[in-house]
């Protein structure tokens, strides 16, 4: 019997089981990566712990359990266009999951699996399947006989319960290289008995049967996939599960679909209330219903973890997730104003107390949301308006297909997605052509592909050793050895990455960029153009790889530009805190970016910082450069520890990661960064340019020391050199005021005179025209500066004859430029057609235009040809 539990009991259910193992339990890691040029967002509770699989950390505890955030909609794993469809694949959803660092494997893997769910939780064992890896001879690895031999151990009639699987399902590999091995999976077959007498439950094992499904994956850890695509036992053996806390929900609670548990019911009904529809009535409105509830998780998660939705990356991705709520919202439950955000309370109460970072940001979480919303509606309209402009169009031409490109143009540029404008099509008796469409998709995808395109050779292991030390906290230059390195392509260019066994160099990380400089041997010297971070891995670029790579080589930092990073990294923390003091406890660092040159912060306010805030930031950082506060830095602490001191917490942190507080008078933050021995040595704060980013989100630029001091002078320097050009003693703004007055004045006259002109010239044209075929041709060379005045005379030729082509050219600033204007009555009976004459007629010119029927224009580089273009009008016109 299953003994029935809230989600809440359910968790912690769970992670208690593991810690009766001996298991630590820890919180989950952010959802949102940093720091791993391979992945955005957590994909699996494996993901934090990649460093400790691949060899470069070693772990804080054995074993482990715990509760992580996942996300798939992205690489390897993308479950976005399933999820709403059908009712057990989420984008963001919870793994449960329990580790093993070369401690237990696969016996007490199975065992306590099957204890958990059989024995605790009280499955049934007519209801479970259990799979094994079949075994590769390609790959040269055998049939898992171990995983088979513990299952058959746990059913008490194992006949036909344990599945062979091939490698797509049971071999389970990080990435292209790195640890890998094979799996077990359990499955779940929660069908009526009625229906599970007619068909085996194993025929229907991954076959998407929405009541057969997996529900924990036991990876058995035990190889490394080397570059050459090779296999490589590994030294220490690692067990590493994943369970789907919502699934197992779903079946504790004995229900059909994971929205019917408690984890999603409060956030449906409320979706209902607000939009008139009840679940469970019509499959159209039920999976709109599911998609909104299940995004507006990913999306409320992603932006309490700190990423807010935007045009590129990790922020494009959550922007899309939500616009696909918001598509799901107006085309199946007709909401056409923003209602997702409301939901954020609802989801809050529901999870806000296992995930307190959704508590406690939610209300800024809605803001967002609510702008987000509000923004992509309007652009649905707008979309709205331009396909049916589009239509219009095809219906005139007797066309019933959409030209794919033009659909593509819409999803790119307006994020206007094509089954929307599938649908509207087909309410026209309409198409799209989708061919077209995939092809444009594709070349867009090839584009970017071979943007990214890196290949990575293996490490080569110099000297076998744990994790890189890193010295530059207090010294610039150190006596290194290199530990390993490898030969990586980039975009078809080669650079060569570097490890050693201790670095003064500061790798690229919170925003500050990473340090450059050289490695030198006795027999060489080689240059670093940077630093980065790959996990916890700190790895030096060199454009070449060492001649002698085992000899010692000491290495320096470019110290200038240290001391100039260093002085724009703690000028961002007074930064910060002078936000704080003049705007309010709500400003928040959302992004920052430090380099030599200058720095840059995002925060979290509502409104443009006044000139006068402004000013208030910038003075109280400048005074507490002037005060020369010293550092005050004390490393390695405890997240607790830290709070204690009075640390802003900033996300990122994983368990058991250490911290480091940095303060500088009352700025305390946790940082890992470099900084001023005291702040004086900043000199001068300078804030360049304050504005929006996004929704909520407000960038500074600012510069500092020599940098700002460049950047005063260059202001001075211009206020002088218009000083010098005004010839004026007195005050510049009172002579520039003069001046400004004084030129609209004479733009005024200039265009009375200009329109006067204008209208002479016409009345001579008239006077001089010519009648061929009936049609009035009038037609010359006239005097205009700007392109303008010819299309007012040709309005006002159109509004007063309706028997005129109008063929006027003009140099304008040494170029040529041409108009035709052919009366709408001329357009109608005789099919003249303006656009047709002037790329006819453009060609005189050495140019090219076109316009509509009635007015078209043409530019070239060849002002001697406007009579003759004019001449070859006249002809055209004879032939009508
Ligand atoms: P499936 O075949 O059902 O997509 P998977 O093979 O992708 O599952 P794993 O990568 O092994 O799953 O992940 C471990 C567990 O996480 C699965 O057994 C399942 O319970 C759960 N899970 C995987 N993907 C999702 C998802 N999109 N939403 C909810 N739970 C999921
Ligand atoms: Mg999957």
């Amino acid at each position: 019997m299953i003994i029935n539990m809230k989600a809440q009991e359910l968790r912690q259910f769970f992670l208690d089981f593991f810690k009766s193992k001996n298991h630590l339990i820890i919180p989950s890691a952010p959802m949102v990566v940093r720091n791993d040029p391979t992945l955005m967002f957590t994909n699996a509770g494996m993901n934090q712990f990649k460093d400790i699989f691949l060899g470069n950390q070693s772990p804080v505890n054995k074993r482990v359990t715990n509760s992580q955030k996942c996300l798939r909609v992205s690489g390897k794993h993308n479950d976005l266009e399933e999820v709403g469809h059908d009712t057990y694949h989420h984008t963001m959803f919870e793994m449960l999951g329990n580790w093993s660092f070369g401690d237990y494997f696969k016996k007490e893997a199975i065992e306590w699996g099957w204890e958990f769910l059989v024995k605790k939780v009280g499955i049934t064992e007519d209801r479970l399947y259990a799979s094994i890896f079949e075994g590769s001879s390609e790959e040269n690895v055998p049939r898992d006989d171990e995983a088979y031999e513990y299952w058959k151990k746990c059913f008490t009639n194992p006949e036909g319960r344990i599945i062979e699987g091939s490698k797509k399902d049971n071999f389970w590999e990080m990435g292209e290289t790195g640890p890998c091995g094979p799996c077990s999976e359990i499955h779940i077959d929660i069908r009526d008995d009625n229906e599970r007498r007619k068909i085996p439950g194993r025929d229907l094992i991954n076959k998407g049967h929405p009541l057969v499904i997996e529900i924990w994956n036991l990876v058995f850890i035990q190889y490394n996939r080397k570059a050459d695509g090779t296999l490589e036992p590994l030294p220490a053996r690692h067990v590493d599960t994943g369970m789907g806390f919502e699934r197992l929900c779903m079946v504790v609670q004995g229900k059909k679909s994971n929205y019917e548990t408690d984890i999603f019911q409060s956030v449906i009904s409320e979706i209902s209330t607000i939009t008139g529809k009840e679940y469970g009535i019509n499959e159209k409105s039920d999976i709109a219903l599911r998609v909104i509830a299940d995004h507006l998780r990913a999306v409320s998660f992603s932006i309490a973890d700190g990423q807010m939705p935007s045009n590129n990356k990790a922020g494009y991705v959550i922007r899309r997730i939500l616009r696909r709520a918001v598509r799901y919202g107006y085309n199946s439950l007709g909401m056409e104003e923003p209602f997702i955000y409301k939901l954020v309370p609802v989801l809050a109460r529901t999870m806000g107390s296992h995930y307190p970072e959704l508590a406690s940001g939610q209300e800024h979480i809605a803001k967002i949301i609510y702008e987000e919303e509000n923004a992509f509606l309007k652009t649905l309209g707008k979309g709205l308006k331009m396909i049916e402009k589009v239509i219009e169009e095809l219906k005139v031409e007797n066309n019933n297909i959409l030209p794919g490109r033009i659909a593509f143009e819409m999803y790119d540029t307006f994020g206007f997605p094509p089954d929307l404008t599938h649908l509207i099509l087909r309410e026209n008796d309409m198409k799209l052509d989708m061919e077209g469409f995939e092809t444009e998709m594709n070349n867009q995808k090839n584009r970017s592909r071979v943007d990214a395109a890196v290949e990575t050779a293996d490490w080569i292991i110099l000297v076998d050793t744990e994790e890189t030390e890193f010295t530059g906290y207090n010294r610039t230059e150190d006596d290194i050895i290199i530990t390993k390195y490898r030969n990586v392509k980039v975009k078809g260019r080669n650079i060569c990455q570097m490890v050693f066994n201790r670095t003064p160099f500061y790798a690229e990380s919170g925003g500050q960029a990473g340090d450059t400089g050289t490695i030198q041997s006795d027999r060489e010297t080689v240059t670093v153009t940077d630093t980065i971070k790959e996990n916890n891995l700190i790895i030096h670029i060199t454009s070449r790889k060492p001649r002698f790579p085992d000899d010692t080589f000491h290495a320096s930092v470019d110290l200038e530009k240290r001391k100039m990073t260093a002085n724009n990294h703690t000028a961002t923390h007074l930064l910060h805190y002078a936000l704080r003091s003049v705007l309010g406890e709500h400003v928040e660092q959302k992004g920052s970016l430090v380099t030599s040159d200058r720095l840059r912060f995002d925060f979290s306010h509502f409104s443009k910082m006044s000139h006068d805030e402004i000013m208030k930031v910038e003075s109280m950082v400048n005074i507490m450069i002037r005060d020369d506060l010293p550092a005050i830095i004390t490393g390695n602490v405890t997240m607790e520890k830290a709070k204690e001191m009075g640390a802003m917490a900033l996300f990122g942190e994983k368990y058991g990661d250490r911290v480091r507080v940095v303060s500088f008078g009352n700025s305390v933050e946790l940082c890992g960064g470099t900084h001023v021995k005291a702040t004086g040595s900043i000199g001068i704060f300078k804030i360049v340019s304050e504005g929006a980013i996004a929704a909520g989100i407000r960038r500074i630029e600012a510069v500092t020391a020599e940098k700002a001091e460049e950047y005063i002078n260059e202001k001075l320097d211009t206020v002088d050199e218009i000083a010098s050009l005004l010839k004026t003693t007195g005050s510049i703004t009172d002579a520039v005021g003069k001046l400004v007055t004084e030129n609209a004045s004479l733009k005024k006259t200039i265009d009375r005179l200009e329109e006067r002109s204008a209208s002479d010239a016409l009345k001579e044209l008239i006077e001089q025209s010519t009648i061929i075929n009936n049609i009035r041709l009038v037609s010359g060379r006239i005097e205009t500066g700007s392109a303008d005045a010819m299309k007012n005379m040709a309005y006002q030729v159109r509004s007063s004859s309706d028997n005129t082509v109008l063929v006027i050219g003009a140099d304008i600033e040494g170029k040529a430029s041409l108009l035709v204007m052919v009366s709408d009555r001329l357009v109608k009976e005789k099919n003249i057609n303006a656009s047709t004459i002037i790329r006819e007629i453009a060609r005189e010119i050495n140019g090219g235009g076109g316009g509509q029927p009635f007015l078209a224009t043409a530019g070239g580089k060849n002002p001697e040809g406007i009579e003759k273009a004019i001449q070859k009008a006249a002809e055209l016109i004879k032939q009508y």
